[in-house]
């Protein structure tokens, strides 16, 4: 075991200045708890991941059931193999019937590189309408249609052709023409901290992409696998896309992502050119049969029929006079404070009292909370009465 810092700061590549920096020895269900015992509520899920808590013991049983049978075989597209089989089964069966073929890979943004290459083949056109302030990830692609100029600005010439639009704004939508190969768009927007849009909004964004042929593609990476309280976030706006991505809380903790799609668009794929996407380990089977898993305990624990309250209550017990504004879908929050100074001293008081909240990419002022769905009353109790303790330690601080 070596859980020292110094590894840590030397040999493995820093993003930032400031990491977190606690040590992890194990986790269970909320908690993640570090060698000297100490206890942190991680009431960000790994950053939208371990939705269904960490090392749910149904995951962990079907990732040893696989283990046992076989890991890696081939590479995706080739061999046919259950877990990947019954996974694309179970996720087309709670999508609407359009949405029936899966392609899967890797992460949230090789998802969305995935689903951009699927449109620009499919319709033959080279536009890409994104929205400022969206974040879809990091690889060049999917950076290139997101929305942060800071991020992107030190690695340009990124992808030609990327139109930006306001989210929300009506009028905006009519940069959507028949030049247009694709929409991308988070249903929420999660690191611009989130932001929930009109259900006529996401109606008329629908048709104005039917209008001009434009195909829609919502990204619920981070607001998918039943984080708002329904399974996709789309169900409570009306609307269907025409390709779906998802990651994060998909794999139930291992690394998984997908991209869905009606097949016979998905079929472009192996013709001009064959293989027009390939990937290696896209559909391994561990992820794969722990994404499975992690469907059937959203299903079992009948875990979207609580999000909801469970939102609420955690929501009402929010009150501080430093809080602005709280805005919250299902279990996702964002905590506006009056500067993101003052987040960050949040952050650090509450790693001291144990508890794991966390900032926003594109929304520094701003904390986010997403516990996972399986989240108790007390749980929330006990969290907030954390957050809000770590809120005052800032105040009273600074
Ligand atoms: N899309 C959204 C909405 C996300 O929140 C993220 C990750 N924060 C991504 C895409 C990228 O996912 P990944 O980090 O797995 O590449």
């Amino acid at each position: 075991m070596d859980l020292t810092a110094e590894s840590f700061l030397t040999y493995l590549a820093q993003t930032t200045d400031s990491p977190y920096l606690i040590s992890i020895d194990r986790a269970e269900g909320l908690y993640l708890y570090s060698p000297d015992g100490k206890r942190y509520a991680d009431l960000i899920s790994g950053i939208g991941v371990t939705s269904v808590g960490h090392r749910h013991p149904h995951v962990i049983e079907a990732i040893r059931q696989q283990l046992d049978r076989h890991m890696h075989v081939m590479v995706y597209g080739e061999f046919i193999q259950s877990a990947p089989n019954l996974l694309a089964r179970k996720l087309t069966s709670k999508l609407p019937a359009g949405l029936n073929c899966c392609y899967f890979v890797n992460s949230g943004t090789e998802a969305n590189e995935g689903a951009l290459k699927l449109a620009k083949r499919h319709t033959g056109r080279t536009e890409m309408v994104s929205f400022r302030k969206s974040y879809h990830g990091s690889t060049h692609g999917s950076m290139s249609v997101s929305g942060n100029e800071v991020k992107k600005q030190a690695f340009r010439p990124l992808l030609p052709d990327v139109a930006f639009i306001n989210f929300n704004v009506e009028d905006d939508l009519q940069h959507i023409t028949e030049r247009t190969a694709c929409v991308i768009v988070e249903t929420i927007q999660g690191d611009a901290g989130v932001r929930v849009p009109s259900k006529r909004y996401m109606k008329l964004l629908r048709k104005r992409c039917d209008d001009t042929g434009a195909m829609l593609i919502l990204d619920e990476i981070q607001c998918g696998m039943g984080r708002t309280g329904t399974l996709f976030a789309f169900e409570q706006f009306d609307i269907v896309p025409d390709i779906l991505t998802v990651a994060k809380a998909f794999g139930g903790g291992l690394p998984i992502g997908c991209f869905v799609a009606n097949r016979d668009v998905m079929r472009d794929f192996t013709h001009d050119p064959m293989l027009g996407h390939i990937t290696t380990f896209g559909g391994n089977p561990v992820c794969c049969a722990a994404a499975l898993a992690t469907l059937e305990v959203i299903e079992n624990e009948r875990l979207l029929e609580k999000v909801e309250q469970k939102g609420k209550y955690f929501e009402s017990l929010l009150t501080h006079r430093g809080i602005k504004e709280i805005r919250r879908i299902g279990l996702m929050f964002a905590i506006d404070f009056e500067s993101a100074d003052v987040v960050s001293r949040i952050v650090e008081e509450g790693k001291k009292l144990g508890v794991i909240c966390y900032w926003f990419l594109s929304h520094p002022y701003s904390f986010r909370i997403a516990p996972p769905l399986t989240i108790t009353n007390d749980e929330i109790k006990e969290s907030a009465a954390l957050i809000l303790q770590a809120v005052e330690n800032a105040y009273i601080r600074s």
